[in-house]
């Protein structure tokens, strides 16, 4: 009887295993930490294989905590840290170089030049991407230039890319399955959003061989089985980059329905349906899943510092001893007497878009004290999501329902309550905020048969808290006028006069 789907949620800080039983309860759940390296400023890399070992190891602990077997595992789904890159040697299996993760800076130089050519607009036409060094695709380009031979290598057919999708897939089959699905491939800069295929002109441009990258396939189908790891074979039944997985375990299956994670920072994901549309709003436009032959679209915008925010006054500022205080300090005011914090630490993202920005606290008069200003730094927070909810609404033309949130600040309920104050839309926290490994293990067990349809798992999926607006409109237009001056105090900061 197998009773249990496995996901592997392989992120950023940290690689997990979670079994799920078929009503999505977390059964066990194993987690190991990962190393970063920071080599230069700006950069941050990762080892693919330690990044391989921790996989093995949770797999391995979760089964062991559990005392469940492999024959009861009827499916295994991958979520990953999206756009992270690998180059591997087909034949010895070893990486040529560290994984470069999402957040390295070190590939900026291949898109300054794109866009001085004026590449912006036909890259973003065909992947619905932003010219960045965020997406894989430079940072390939500086594999390839970096590793003594490996251009040639890579034109004979003896490198392999992946994402961390791909690379887990291909060492879980020993060397059988060189796969992505259309979440991750979006992510890459060199899939055309309605071909669903590599692009060739963007493969010329980056001069990538297409012999190095990954098939694509769908999110939700068995791509393989493991190999040498248990006496069993598995079935590996789905790849999913983390966002979408999280907007699939939030059950935003239908367009219009949308799901926002708080964490370091924030990504908002709205499902917009079977067609493609560009973002004209800073946004970009990526593939939700694929799944039964069919993919869904899906909107993105992502707020950088939110939680770091609250990160800030408790290891800076000293205002609080934990992040959970913030929520008690915030209480201890009725408002933030007319303060605003504008936690533009990094720039300014989705829509504003403005990387010379730089944080400030505006109207501070003499009665303000540290409730105020840890009150405004949550507020802000709630601000910066509602910029982006608008973007969205202004491009999909879709007047959200209802807002469905997770990720750790998500359980601060001043946070949730500002949040449906300010979007003026009900505010949906799950019980289950493991919503990530949730996307995947449904992805996976979806394949399998172990659920039947989207349905039983919209069954599965319960609400722990409803946030409903509460302020008046005159109220939350004063706010959001005055949050809307703030930021413009934000601007341009760091920009040499
Ligand atoms: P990530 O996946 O980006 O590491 P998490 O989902 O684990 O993030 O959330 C951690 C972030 O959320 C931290 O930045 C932390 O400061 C913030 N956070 C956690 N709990 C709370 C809380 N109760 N109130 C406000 N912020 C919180």
């Amino acid at each position: 009887m197998q009773n249990y789907v496995m996901a592997i949620d392989q992120g950023t800080t940290s690689t997990r295993a979670i079994l799920f039983d078929q009503q999505s309860n977390i059964i066990g759940i194993a987690q190991k930490e990962l190393e970063n390296y920071y080599p230069h400023p700006g950069w941050v890399e990762q080892n693919a294989n330690d990044i391989w070992a921790s996989t093995v190891g949770v797999m391995f602990e979760v089964l062991a905590k559990t005392g469940i077997k492999d024959t009861q595992i009827a499916a295994i789904g991958i979520t990953n840290q999206r756009e992270t890159t690998v180059v591997w040697d087909k034949e010895s299996g070893q990486p040529i170089y560290f994984a470069i993760v999402w957040q390295s800076r070190q590939s900026d130089s291949y898109c300054e030049a794109f866009k001085a050519q004026g590449l912006e607009e036909m890259i973003k036409e065909k992947t619905g991407l932003l010219l960045d060094p965020y997406f894989s695709a430079s940072k390939i380009r500086f594999i390839l230039d970096h590793v003594a031979g490996a251009q040639e290598r890579a034109e004979r057919g003896e490198l392999l890319f992946g994402t961390m999708d791909t690379w887990l897939l291909w060492k879980l089959s020993q060397g059988a399955k060189h796969m992505s699905d259309v979440s991750n491939a979006s992510r890459t800069m060199l899939m055309n959003l309605k071909t669903l295929d590599y692009d060739e002109e963007l493969l010329k441009l980056w001069n990538i061989p297409r012999c190095m990258l990954p098939e694509i396939h769908d999110t939700s189908e068995v791509y393989g089985y493991t190999s040498g790891l248990f006496d069993h074979p598995i079935p590996i039944a789905a790849l999913v980059g983390d966002q979408q997985a999280a907007l699939f375990g939030q059950t935003c299956f239908n367009p219009g329905e949308a799901k926002n994670t708080y964490g370091t920072g924030t990504f908002m994901l709205m499902n917009i349906g079977k067609e493609v549309k560009l973002s004209e709003n800073g946004l970009v436009t990526t593939i939700a899943w694929g799944l039964d032959g069919e993919v869904n679209y899906a909107l993105e915008g992502s707020v950088f510092v939110a939680g770091a925010a609250i990160q800030w006054l408790r290891d800076e500022l000293k205002v609080i001893d934990s992040s959970e205080d913030s929520e008690y300090m915030a209480n201890k005011v009725s408002d933030t007497h007319g303060c605003y914090v504008v936690p533009a630490f990094t720039g300014l993202g989705a829509p504003h878009w403005d990387q010379y920005a730089r944080g400030t606290i505006v109207g501070i008069t003499r009665g303000v004290n540290k409730y105020h200003i840890i009150r405004a730094t949550l507020e802000s927070i709630a601000y910066q999501v509602n910029d982006v909810l608008n973007a969205m609404k202004a491009d999909s033309g879709i007047n959200l329902a209802a807002l469905k949130v997770d990720g750790g600040a998500s359980a601060n309920n001043f946070l949730m309550q500002t949040q449906a104050d300010i979007i003026n839309a009900p505010v949906n926290r799950p019980c289950c905020v493991e919503t990530t490994a949730m996307g995947a293990a449904y992805l996976a067990g979806l394949a399998v048969g172990y659920w039947s349809s989207k349905e039983e798992v919209r069954h599965n999926w319960s609400i722990d808290q409803k946030f409903y607006p509460s302020i008046t409109e005159e109220t939350r237009e004063q706010k959001i006028k005055g949050w809307n001056k703030a930021v413009k105090y934000s601007y341009g900061w760091a920009k040499d006069e």
